[in-house]
């Protein structure tokens, strides 16, 4: 319950991130601290002013737009300040969690450490450096079954998304699922298109028969 801390738990989709950040925020609640929580208004699953568990936990929720509004709802005698969803927040979140921080606050976090195309998401990468503890969680494979699943296969009707398909998508069933590195696929249709077309700059005094 120390403060002079920040907690970040990581890992892919559906690996219980949000589920343990609540479970720690109950901690606090049971403790009696002050506890704010603060969630990013980009965050679509939720409209409301509530972050919400996969298996149902659920709690209060500020919704911010830019990470300065967390210090104009922080108060001094407030202990724990809960974010969730930290791969959505600009680069202020840094500085935003290191002044919580050296101000004897306990940041709790919880953020997805990388996109569909295996690359990290926003600026989690920082926060994983500035964390004074990092737990990554690992979801269960919706392939294999493994475990270990660590990356969030993005499915576009079904089929795994091709690298350069747009961030948005309109129309189409776009959906995502925890997998084992095992059985991520991400394809690229443009890299293959590339291969099969580029010259390889051969010179015709050296091209030989065998
Ligand atoms: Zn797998």
């Amino acid at each position: 319950m120390n403060g002079y801390s920040f907690e970040l738990i990581t890992g892919p989709m559906s690996c219980g991130k949000t589920e343990e950040l609540l479970r720690r925020i109950r901690r606090c609640e049971i403790a009696k601290k002050k506890i704010k929580i603060f969630s990013p208004a980009i965050d679509t699953r939720e409209r409301g002013d509530y972050i919400k568990s996969r298996n149902g936990l659920a709690a209060n929720a500020i919704k911010i737009e830019h990470s300065i509004q967390i210090l104009h709802h922080v108060k001094p005698n407030d202990e724990i300040i809960a974010i969730d969803e930290l791969q959505f927040f600009d680069s202020d979140i840094i500085k935003v969690i290191t002044f919580l921080m050296n101000n004897g606050k306990k940041v709790i976090g919880s953020g997805l450490e990388l996109d569909f195309k295996s690359e990290p998401f926003g600026h989690m990468p920082e926060l994983m450096c500035i964390a004074t503890r990092v737990d990554k969680l690992h979801a269960v494979c919706m392939k294999c079954g493994s475990e270990h699943a660590t990356r969030t296969q993005r499915l576009i009707n079904g089929k795994p998304a091709d690298k350069s398909s747009p961030l948005i998508m309109i129309g189409g069933d776009e959906a995502y699922e925890a997998r084992c590195i095992k059985c991520y696929e991400l394809p690229d249709k443009n890299a293959v298109k590339t291969k099969k077309f580029s010259s390889m700059s051969l010179k015709l005094q050296d091209l030989v028969l065998r």
